[in-house]
């Protein structure tokens, strides 16, 4: 056990073969349904996506939180939900993903401050919208998210 990650790998396999809620992956596996398949022990499943294939380490249920918050936070540096989940399924695999990102958002303090901005806006958007008309120009400013979120009105 002196190379960590032998250790860490040992752990990973562990955690897949005792959690229930992979228990239906680990069928699919077997009867190579679905793209599940094991190599080296391990559970991973084949994920097509815009015509490349990805190979999605599956997911034990005691590692999921840890891997939803490095995604969201830096790999997906604080996307919505469906970006969160695009980003994370070219390299994991959870049964209750959906889920999961949901409850990272929402235990995101960055993501709650930012909503919270968002709403602001909205409140003043609406009487600049009308300046916005009048001088007609909001598609000449696409990299303003302002400009942008209210141009199509
Ligand atoms: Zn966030």
């Amino acid at each position: 056990m002196s190379d960590p990650r032998k250790a860490s790998a040992e752990i990973l396999r562990r955690d897949q073969r005792s959690d229930r809620s992979l228990i239906h992956c680990w069928s699919l596996a077997d009867r190579q349904k679905a793209g599940y398949y094991v190599r080296d022990r391990v559970l991973y499943r084949n994920y097509k996506y815009l015509g490349q294939e990805y190979e999605q380490l599956v997911l034990p249920v005691n590692h999921r939180q840890e891997v939803m918050k490095l995604a969201h936070e830096i790999y997906a540096g604080h996307l919505g939900a469906k970006k969160t989940k695009e980003r994370i399924k070219l390299s994991f695999m959870s049964p209750t993903i959906a889920s999961d990102v949901q409850k990272t958002r929402e235990s995101c303090h960055q993501c709650q401050m930012e909503r919270r901005v968002t709403v602001d806006d909205r409140d003043f958007g609406s009487v600049d919208v009308i300046e916005t008309d009048q001088f007609q120009q909001p598609e000449l400013l696409p990299t303003n998210n302002f400009f942008v979120t209210y141009g199509a009105l």
